[in-house]
């Protein structure tokens, strides 16, 4: 990816200043917070695939030199303060201005797109936190990872991860990342059409599918972040490589690679984000359809 660190829109909401009961951020070591968390190893599996550098064997073993160690607690005594100066390290900053560059680029392009459609395009915030913040749907928790709520507009988002990752170096990794960040917008974006409103008629319709709406909306923000991806490499910021890139992440946080991973077994129905294949398959129809239409997961049938 071409990109040049450009400092924090207004679009972002730095919060990780806060003390906001964030109890020392989330470290690898699991010092007290129950391990990696399965957002751990999602980004340990993307980045490994994207990267090619098998982290979670490292991870796993222990590590050797290459074991990150745990996030200082150095903001715990700083009280709550909103817009508290931040400490951060060279990556988590490099880290916090990709996801801002994302953040701007993608908004634009939808800006576009959607008055293209006739609908207003209203902007979204992303909240930078450490540990837990407040949010609209909810406090928001490092260990549930990167999320948007409909309820205030906002994408929640914890560096901590991708602030140990930078540390390996590999800068296909910032697709990853990138990624993340176009998918959370998606979501948004079904906010704006109306599809949040449609997705609740639908599960209370028949609160049995609920598993497979979420898997409809899920894939809708994969295809969503591939109509991004296309744009962006029509402007030259993207490249073939990231794309590439963009695919693996997408088949690696499929449902049942995670299912197998985490437990041996896999169960389609408890899947809520797609298989490893629909997940790749719906991001590769945003990238070449590149429009609204072509991410109709809902008209797409029970198999998608
Ligand atoms: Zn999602």
């Amino acid at each position: 990816m071409d990109w040049t660190p450009g400092g924090l829109s207004s679009d972002v909401e730095d919060r990780r200043g806060d003390s906001g009961g964030g109890g020392g951020g989330f470290g690898f070591g699991g010092g007290g917070g129950g391990g990696l968390g399965i957002v751990g190893v999602v980004v340990l599996v993307v980045v490994s695939l994207v990267t090619g550098h098998n982290y979670i064997g490292s991870y796993l073993s222990g590590g050797g030199q290459s074991a990150p160690q745990p996030r200082q607690s150095q903001y715990d005594d700083q009280g709550s303060r909103s817009g508290a100066p931040v400490q951060e390290s060279a990556a988590e900053s490099r880290s916090a201005q990709l996801v801002s560059f994302t953040l701007g680029k993608a908004q634009a392009y939808w800006q576009q797109t959607l008055s293209g459609e006739g609908v207003q395009y209203r902007r979204a915030k992303l909240v930078l936190y450490r540990g837990s913040t407040y949010s609209g749907c909810g406090t928001a928790r490092s260990s549930t990872g990167p999320f948007y709520c409909p309820a205030d507009e906002k994408i929640y988002m914890d560096l901590g991860f991708w602030d140990e990752l930078a540390k390996f170096g590999g800068g296909t990794a910032e697709f990853a990342q990138a990624y993340v960040v176009a998918h959370e917008l998606g979501h948004h974006i079904q906010n704006l059409l109306g599809t949040e409103q449609k997705v609740r008629r639908l599960e209370q319709q028949d609160p049995d599918e609920r598993n497979h709406v979420s898997v409809e909306v899920e894939l809708q923000a994969d295809c969503f972040a591939g109509m991004w991806a296309k744009s962006g490499e029509a402007q030259g910021f993207i490249h073939p490589d990231d794309i590439q890139g963009g695919l693996k992440a997408a088949a690696a946080v499929g449902d049942d690679h995670l299912q197998k991973m985490e437990r041996g077994t896999v169960n389609p129905d408890t899947f809520t984000h797609g298989s490893s294949a629909q997940r790749e398959k719906w991001f590769t129809r945003g990238l070449q359809g590149g429009t609204i239409d072509s991410c109709n997961t809902f008209g797409a049938g029970p198999d998608l």
